[in-house]
């Protein structure tokens, strides 16, 4: 499946999926991931977003060698930013999309320098192409399979991982999934519960509306590759398989568009223009 994604003003309009890209041998890791704003080509990582420690300050992932993690780093050198913490100051020095210049990750050290960990901005990247705020601008767009009208409400399939530094949290939106984080510390019997409380915030209904059910086990093709099938079969206890129904009328496409600005609420365009340290 090809999806149509209109880049940024002055940019040649692109065709490819991270499969795709896999594919012509472009990539050689599933694990790409593409700027949330404009669809550009980001970095590839030795693992999904969801294995990687995350950081309490601002939720960023945390790849902690990036040297030997980072398998391909196409993102831009940006400026240094101080930033005011409880214990004093930060210094990020910025990662920027080649495409949009937004910030899509920062260092404590200087980019000439090597060590230290990389932090990659909660909702800045995406392994799904189709997910993008630009073509979420437009009118019309590619609702995911894992969004869908039942007889009974609009039902989402979600794949649910421990490990957030909040409650729950959407990491992002695949074709076949909604990735969601949960808080490690959460008992696995009040999951069902959390996800509909989730939902039924993010979406504006009532609590009674939204349902959690267990996915029956089947045999799924991967959306990626052998790989991350491999991975995902070693860590079958820690993925979830669930499907979340709201039992409205409610539209998929603000479905779609809730989860989205849910994921990306911390991500905003980075201006050369913007100064002060405000905008951590
Ligand atoms: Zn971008």
């Amino acid at each position: 499946i090809f999806f149509r994604v209109h880049a940024m003003p002055k940019r040649e309009t692109k065709n490819y999926t991270p499969e795709t890209a896999f594919v012509e041998g472009l990539i050689h890791d599933p694990f790409t991931f593409f700027c949330v704003y404009c669809s550009e080509f980001a970095i590839i990582l030795d693992v999904p977003l969801e294995k990687l420690p995350r950081r309490k300050t601002d939720c960023a992932f945390v790849i902690p060698t990036p040297e030997t993690q980072l398998h391909r780093n196409n993102m831009e050198e940006g400026d240094c930013k101080l930033l005011k913490r409880e214990k004093g100051t930060e210094r990020q020095y910025r990662w920027l999309c080649r495409g949009c210049k937004l910030v899509l990750a920062y260092r404590s050290t200087d980019f000439k320098d090597s060590g230290g960990a990389l932090y990659l901005k909660e909702g800045a990247v995406t392994r799904n192409t189709a997910i993008n705020l630009t073509a979420l601008a437009e009118k019309t767009v590619n609702i995911p399979e894992c969004i869908c009208v039942t007889e009974i409400g609009v039902k989402v399939i979600l794949n649910v991982t421990m490990g957030a530094p909040v409650p729950c949290t959407v990491v992002d939106i695949l074709n076949k999934a909604v990735l969601l984080q949960v808080k490690s510390s959460i008992k696995k019997e009040i999951i069902h519960y959390l996800i509909e409380k989730f939902f039924a915030t993010l979406l504006g209904v009532q609590e009674t509306l939204v349902g959690v059910t267990v996915v029956q086990e089947t045999e799924k093709e991967s959306e990626t590759s052998l790989a991350m099938q491999e991975l995902l079969e070693a860590d079958k206890e820690k993925v979830l398989e669930r499907a979340v129904v709201i039992r409205t009328d409610i539209a998929p496409r603000l479905v779609l568009d809730k989860l989205v600005q849910s994921c990306t609420h911390s991500t905003k365009l980075h201006t050369t223009a913007a100064t002060g340290s405000s905008d951590a």
